[in-house]
């Protein structure tokens, strides 16, 4: 028997059209300077320039399925571009500005973008590049005081002002695409996600969701963390259908304007990688600061160390909530919110897991030989996942490899506990076998990172004759302490299991990151294969 239910498809239109009619005096905030200055537009207005955006867009040529890429900072006409190209049944693609050229230029032919708009600070990334995109039709500039010249290049504000509102969003197929976003490469080639509007739609409404971000008209969210890095984690277009204000950073995103950015706008939720976090403590630890007006902010992409998160609490009193996602996953899947049962002192302890399944998304672990193992919280496995907005293969790359019975393998290693807390040790690629068990890579390093004076550090497999790998290492000291790698070893004692101390370390400069922020092992693994790094070896038992 059939509902009696109508079948309106999910639209990204409806996103538009909701945030327009019922949140049209809603801002989108946009920071211009170090300072923190910004230009301020209402939800109507952005509405209305999506409008003539898929008006000029349209002109140019640009029909259904057709991808139009964007080359640009966190801002108001990324906003217009979410907005307006999937509306009007063309796929956005996002592509991220920190990417190397020729992976980019990779990722423009594959998806055979044709357009791409570009904020003119940008334009000296992309422009000798072009000529290696044949597919790209037109370059649209956004903002002026370029510092190269494209032949040809068109002027967003020029479009726009040619065009009238009104543009009339076609009744698309709510499993069409559109948006994609490649995968940013931590582990290899990038691979496109192509998210279709029903699954953008429920994304969207799961971030807004009370047991998740809790978004709504009260609110303001800073988004830090970039548009092109999956979706900027939904904010965005949640955002703009509950009416909540959107600040966005543009490329001002050291500790010291973001510090500035949450004093004088003060934003009420924010999202960002775990680095960007630890670097804004340690600015606010030495300047004057505010940040009372944020009820929560969110940390992923990589693991987030517990005591990061107590910092926050204890020194400025703001709550982080850890989540995990990937770019195949929307990416929301699992955000750590306590359970009801958790007593005030337990509460940081569900907090510092990895997330804890949101619903919309089923998630399970499996063994290596392909069994499903038990939500005990204990037996170790890969993480797999499913749901409506979850990819179900690549664009143009099916990759069977990574999929299993029609479930996403992630890639993540960890345990799953009855109540859908998942609890991530490592990758696939970067957990060390040394001697037949695995020793957690994030987990060391977040042992090593405990200790004051260390900045950051990377733990990678080396080859051990004995034990087949070994844990080494990558050391950041603070500058000018006295702190030794022996010290840091014997604070790592009783932290760790005594087979985990490792015996090899490096001191370097800066642990080398990706083009979204994360520690780059497969650099450090290469410099170490490259005998570029210099490795102090450490007797454990000294230590102990
Ligand atoms: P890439 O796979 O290229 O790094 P993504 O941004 O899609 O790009 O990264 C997804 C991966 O990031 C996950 O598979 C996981 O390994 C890691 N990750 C995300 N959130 C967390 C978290 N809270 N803890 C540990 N790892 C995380």
């Amino acid at each position: 028997m059939l509902s009696t239910m109508q079948d309106v498809p999910l639209l990204v239109s409806g996103i538009l059209r909701h945030g327009q009619q019922v949140y049209g005096e809603s801002e989108v905030l946009t920071v211009v300077n170090a300072e923190g200055d910004v230009t301020t537009a209402s939800f109507a207005t952005v509405a209305e320039r999506s409008e003539r955006l898929a008006a000029a867009l349209r002109r140019l040529g640009i029909g259904e399925g057709d991808r139009v890429a964007t080359f640009l900072w966190n801002n108001q006409t990324h906003l217009e571009a979410y907005l307006a190209i999937p509306a009007m049944g063309a796929v956005l693609h996002t592509l991220n500005v920190r990417l190397f050229p020729e992976q980019l230029t990779y990722i423009v032919n594959h998806a055979e973008d044709k357009v791409i708009i570009v904020d003119a600070s940008l334009l000296p990334l992309l422009a000798p590049l072009l000529e290696g995109m044949p597919t790209v039709e037109h370059l649209v500039v956004n903002g002026t005081g370029e510092t190269v010249e494209v032949a040809g290049a068109l002027r967003y504000e020029e479009l726009l002002a040619a065009e009238e509102p009104g543009f009339v969003w076609p009744e698309l197929d709510e499993r069409v695409a559109a948006a994609m976003c490649y995968t940013s490469g931590t582990t290899g080639n990038p691979k496109g996600v192509v998210y279709s509007h029903r699954s953008t739609y429920l994304h969207s409404m799961a971030v807004t969701a009370g047991g998740s971000l809790g978004i709504g008209e009260m609110d303001r969210v800073l988004s830090i963390v970039p548009m092109f890095h999956a979706n900027a984690w939904g904010t965005p277009y949640a955002g703009f259908m509950t009416g909540a204000d959107l600040l966005m950073p543009q490329q001002f995103l050291q500790a010291a304007p973001l510090a500035a950015v949450i004093r004088r706008w003060r934003p009420t939720v924010s999202a960002g990688v775990p680095t960007i976090w630890s670097d804004l403590l340690r600015y606010l630890r030495a300047n004057e600061t505010d940040l009372s007006s944020l009820r929560m902010i969110t940390a992923g992409g990589a693991a987030v160390p517990r005591q990061l998160m107590e910092q926050f609490q204890d020194e400025l009193g703001v709550r982080m909530v850890q989540g995990w996602g990937m770019t195949e996953t929307s990416p929301l899947c699992a955000l750590a919110v306590a359970p009801r049962q958790a007593s005030v002192e337990e509460e940081m302890d569900w907090r510092s897991r990895t997330g804890r399944v949101v619903p919309g998304v089923e998630v399970r672990i499996c063994g290596d030989d392909g069994t499903i193992l038990p939500n005990d919280g204990v037996s170790v496995g890969e993480f797999e996942v499913r749901g409506p907005w979850i990819t179900g293969s690549y664009y143009l790359d099916p990759a069977p490899d990574r999929f299993h019975d029609g479930w996403l393998r992630t890639g993540d290693i960890g345990t799953l506990d009855a109540r859908g807390f998942m609890q991530i040790s490592d990758r696939t690629k970067d957990v060390i076998k040394s001697g037949g068990e695995w020793i957690s890579s994030v987990e060391l390093e977040i042992e090593v990172m405990a200790h004051p004076d260390v900045v950051e550090a990377a733990v990678i497999a080396v080859p051990d004759e004995r034990w087949s790998e070994r844990p080494l290492v990558a050391l950041v000291l603070e500058e000018g302490t006295e702190t030794t790698v022996e010290d840091v070893m014997a604070f790592l004692v009783g932290r760790v299991s005594r087979w985990w101390l490792p015996e090899r370390w490096a001191i370097i400069d800066e642990v080398p990151k990706t083009s979204v922020g994360k520690f780059d092992k497969k650099v450090l693994r290469a410099r170490y294969a490259d005998g570029e790094l210099e490795v102090l070896r450490v007797d454990p038992s000294q230590g102990a």
